[in-house]
């Protein structure tokens, strides 16, 4: 039997339902800063998704741009004016940035309790002490949601996580980890000697390396539940645009996974959709 398909759209539709409500009942309109460095199309296209989740869902949202040639300096001072600015609630800093931007001290200059991406190293610290009242990455706290939602028994059961980025991979296998979730987490990464066979022993499998198509109908054991979380473009003359989107999992794994999260429409809106709720969080926690 084919798997079922975990539809992150209609877990994403369920969450920002529950999202309205909260805000209705906020004593502020959650207000969330998106500052962008250059002309990566890419970025552009997710941070218009962004902007356009704030607008559906009643957020205020302040679009920053800023040319290729901004300095360190001018994005420093930008972060530390949107840290001071009481009006706000959540900033966030697309990433990639220019490379002679150091993505990583900026990151650690916006004040935590705004750092709605959950990066800084304060937020991705509490997840490892099991306080997971705060801001967790969006990506891996989307497929926790996820899997909740399809009530997917996480307890005692054997997880592979394939990728160990601070953004996705290791917080996900934190996550899966910790208490509440309490799944036996293994994590692949490039220096894997055998990664198959790590994910043949798993009951759920989350993806997330950048490699498309790379986990192969083989590699899952029958029944697995499977999250794809890669985001590829890969040369498709087929198409009139000439590329597709592709996922880190074959399609063909629908044949042996209970569950699986397609691309587009898995991941990719949970991500958005809890970077709205951190928002939420945060205006709540400024003015309880
Ligand atoms: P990343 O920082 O490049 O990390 C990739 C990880 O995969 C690294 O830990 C790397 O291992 C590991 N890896 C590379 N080749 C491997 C191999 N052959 N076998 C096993 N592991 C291997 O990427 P990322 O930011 O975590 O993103 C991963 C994917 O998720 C990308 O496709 C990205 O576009 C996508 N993504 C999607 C969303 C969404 O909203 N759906 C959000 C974020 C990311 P080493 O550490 O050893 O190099």
């Amino acid at each position: 039997m084919p798997a079922k398909r975990l539809d992150g759209k209609s877990c994403a539709a369920d969450l920002e339902s529950r999202l309205i409500k909260r805000i209705s009942q906020c004593k502020v309109k959650p207000h969330l800063a998106v500052v962008i460095v250059g002309d990566d199309p890419a970025s552009h296209v997710y941070v218009r998704n962004k902007i356009l989740s704030c607008e559906r869902l009643g957020i205020k949202s302040t679009h920053i741009e800023l040319p290729s040639e901004t300095s360190q300096q001018q994005v420093e001072d930008t972060i530390i004016s949107l840290n001071n600015d009481s009006s706000l609630h959540g900033i966030l800093i697309q990433s990639p940035l220019p490379s002679h931007l150091d993505e990583e001290s900026l990151t650690d200059l916006i004040d935590p309790s705004k750092d709605v991406d959950g990066f800084h190293p304060q937020n991705l610290g509490r997840i490892v002490q099991g306080r997971l009242d705060g801001m967790i990455p969006c990506t891996p706290a989307g497929v926790m949601e996820m899997l909740r939602w399809a009530n997917v028994e996480m307890s005692g059961k054997k997880a592979v996580v394939i990728g160990r980025s601070f953004n996705v991979g290791m917080p996900q296998a934190l996550l899966l980890a910790s208490r509440g979730a309490d799944a036996t987490v293994t994590v692949v990464h490039s220096r894997t000697l055998d990664a198959k066979t790590e994910c043949l022993a798993a009951d759920i499998v989350i993806a997330a390396v950048g490699k498309p198509e790379m986990v192969k109908p083989d590699w899952i054991k029958p029944g697995a539940v499977v999250i794809d979380v890669g985001i590829n473009r890969v040369d498709d003359d087929t198409r009139e645009r000439g590329w597709r989107l592709a996922g880190d999992v074959h399609p063909d794994v629908s044949e042996v996974a209970s569950l699986l999260s397609p691309v587009p429409g898995g991941v990719g809106p949970m991500t958005v959709a809890m970077l709205m709720a951190n928002t939420v969080r945060s205006a709540e926690a400024q003015h309880s």
